[in-house]
C-alpha cells in the first residue's frame, strides 16, 4: 500500500459533512500560512502574511477568490511543531453552508493545497512524533465513542494508555538483547555477558506483566465494544417481550406461536454507562422444523461466545425439576466456561396467585419479572451490571481495548515462552532471535516498527478531516 506524500500541504473539512452553523476546514502542511495569506483579507481590506501574526491568535476578516468574496471567516494560526500534525497549521471557521465549503475548499485546491485522505491528519501527527500509534488508534475509538465506557477507555488509552508501560517493557528488554548480541560477537571466546538466571528473572517478570495487559482485552473489548447479553429459554417464554420491555420499544417480533424468533434480533442498551449488546434468540426446544433448527443451532453458537445468559422461563412450562435440565443440557453443551447465568422467571402476574414461585429461588442469580408489565426491570438491570464484572472498572487501570494490540502482545508472550522455556537447551543466537521477535511485537503497539500497509490500515478507517 502507497501511504500518502507528506510534504505538501492537505486540506479538508474538519466538521461533518452537510449544512450546519459553522464549518471548519484545516490546512496543514510547509506552505499552509502561505496559502491562507494569499486569500485571507482583514476586515480593513489588508492582507495578512501569516508566516508573521504570532501563533495561537484568531484572525477576523474574509475569504476571497480574487476580487470574489466568499465568507466572513475566523483563522486560527498553530505554528510547527505545535500544532495537532506538527506542522504549520490554518483552522478556518467558516459558515456552515455546503456551497460556501466547498468554494473554500476549491479555493485552497487552487492555491496548491491538496484535499487530505481519511486520517491524514492524524497520519502525520504519527509521524511527527505527536502521537505514538496506540494514541493515534485512540483518537479515532475517541471520535466513535458513543458512550461512556468507550469515551473512558478511548480516552485513557490517548493520554498515554499502557504506551509507557509497553516502552518500558521493551527498554528492560533491549538491554538483555545488547549484551546477547555482544555475546554472539565473542562466540569464539565462549563468554557470557548475559547472566542466564537474571535473564530468566527479566523474562518471567515480564511475561506476567504482559500476561496481564493480554488478559484485560477480555474486559478491554467489552467496555469498549458492548457486553454480549443472550437472552434464551424455550419458545413463548417472554425473550421477545423481555428484550422490547428492556429497550423500551417493539424491536423483536412478539407472537404466541412458537418458534416466532428464528434468527438472532440484536440490540443495543446502556445501562449506568456500560454498554450491552442484547441477542433474542430463537427458542430452545426440540424441532423438525428446518429453518427452527438453525435458529436453534445459531443459538448455541452465541451462548459460545456470550458473557452473561438471561435463562428465561414461563412456570407454566418448566417446574423446578424440568428447569434444571434445560439449564443443564445448555451448560453442558455449551463451551463457555465464564458464561454467568441470570435465572428469569418471568409472567409473575399470570403465576403468583397460583404457584408458590419461591419453589425457584434456589437458581443461580434467580430474579422474579412480568416482561409484559415491565415490573422488577431495575432489579433485573442490578443483576445484569453486577454479572457483567465491569462495575467499578474505571479505565485507570490499563486495559486493551484494540484487536491489534491483543495481537501483538500475544505474539510477544510466545516468544518471551520460548525465551523461558528454551534458556538451557537453546543456542545464544536463537534466543536473541526470540528476544528481538518479542521487542519487535512490543514495538508493534506504539509504532516504533511499522509498514506502509499496518499505517493505511489503520488511518484509512478515521474520517476524513481527523
Ligand atoms: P418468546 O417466544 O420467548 O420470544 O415469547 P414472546 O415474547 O413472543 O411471548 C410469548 C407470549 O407470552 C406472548 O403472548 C406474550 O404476550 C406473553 N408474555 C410474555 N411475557 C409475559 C408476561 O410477563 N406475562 C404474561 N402474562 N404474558 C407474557
Amino acid at each position: 500500500m502507497h501511504l500518502p506524500e507528506t510534504s505538501d500541504t492537505i486540506c479538508a473539512l474538519s466538521t461533518p459533512a452537510g449544512m450546519g452553523a459553522l464549518a471548519v476546514i484545516r490546512i496543514s502542511g510547509k506552505e499552509a500560512f502561505a496559502i491562507g495569506s494569499k486569500i485571507f483579507k482583514t476586515k480593513a481590506g489588508k492582507t495578512k502574511d501569516f508566516n508573521l501574526v504570532k501563533p495561537y491568535t484568531i484572525h477576523y476578516g474574509t475569504l476571497s477568490d480574487q476580487e470574489k468574496v466568499i465568507d466572513e471567516v475566523l483563522i486560527s494560526v498553530f505554528k510547527n511543531p505545535n500544532s495537532y500534525t506538527g506542522e504549520d497549521t490554518l483552522e478556518i471557521s467558516c459558515h456552515g453552508s455546503i456551497y460556501i465549503q466547498q468554494q473554500i475548499l476549491q479555493l485552497l485546491q487552487k492555491c496548491g493545497a491538496r484535499l487530505a485522505q481519511p486520517g491524514e491528519y492524524t497520519m502525520r501527527a504519527f509521524l511527527n512524533g505527536k502521537l505514538d500509534l496506540s494514541q493515534a488508534e485512540a483518537v479515532s475509538d475517541l471520535i466513535s465513542s458513543e458512550h461512556a465506557s468507550a469515551h473512558t477507555t478511548a480516552l485513557q488509552q490517548l493520554r498515554s494508555g499502557y504506551s509507557s508501560t509497553i516502552k518500558e517493557l521493551r527498554t528492560r528488554l533491549i538491554d538483555f538483547a545488547s549484551l546477547l548480541e555482544l555475546e554472539l560477537d565473542f562466540a569464539e571466546e565462549d563468554v557470557e555477558f548475559a547472566h542466564r538466571g537474571q535473564l530468566a528473572e527479566l523474562v518471567t517478570g515480564l511475561l506476567k506483566e504482559i500476561n496481564q495487559l493480554r488478559e484485560s482485552f477480555a474486559i478491554g473489548n467489552a467496555f469498549k465494544n458492548g457486553v454480549p447479553v443472550v437472552i434464551a429459554g424455550k419458545p413463548n417464554v417472554g425473550k421477545s417481550t423481555l428484550l422490547n420491555a428492556l429497550l423500551n420499544e417493539e424491536k423483536a417480533i412478539v407472537s404466541d406461536i412458537a418458534g416466532t424468533t428464528r434468527d438472532v434480533i440484536e440490540d443495543q442498551l446502556t445501562i449506568r454507562g456500560i454498554r450491552f449488546r442484547f441477542m433474542d434468540t430463537a427458542g430452545l426446544r426440540i424441532t423438525e422444523d428446518t429453518i427452527e433448527k438453525i435458529g436453534v443451532a445459531k443459538t448455541y453458537e452465541y451462548l459460545d461466545k456470550a458473557s452473561i445468559v438471561l435463562y428465561i422461563c414461563d412456570p407454566g412450562q418448566s417446574n423446578p425439576e424440568e428447569l434444571k435440565n434445560e439449564i443443564t443440557n445448555i451448560q453442558e453443551r455449551v463451551g463457555n466456561a465464564h458464561l454467568v447465568f441470570i435465572t428469569v422467571i418471568n409472567k409473575t402476574d399470570q403465576y403468583e396467585k397460583l404457584i408458590d414461585l419461591n419453589i425457584y429461588s434456589n437458581f443461580q442469580n434467580a430474579i422474579f419479572i412480568s416482561a409484559l408489565n415491565k415490573t422488577h426491570l431495575q432489579e433485573l438491570s442490578d443483576k445484569i451490571i453486577t454479572a457483567s464484572n465491569l462495575q467499578g472498572v474505571s479505565g485507570d487501570a490499563p486495559l486493551v481495548t484494540n484487536a491489534r494490540h491483543a495481537e501483538a502482545l500475544t505474539r510477544a508472550e510466545q516468544s518471551l515462552g520460548a525465551v523461558l522455556s528454551g534458556m538451557n537447551h537453546l543456542s545464544t543466537d536463537l534466543i536473541a532471535l526470540e528476544l528481538k521477535t518479542a521487542l519487535y511485537h512490543l514495538a508493534e503497539i506504539t509504532g516504533e516498527v511499522y509498514t506502509d500497509d499496518l499505517l493505511g490500515n489503520i488511518f484509512s478507517k478515521f474520517c476524513i478531516g481527523k
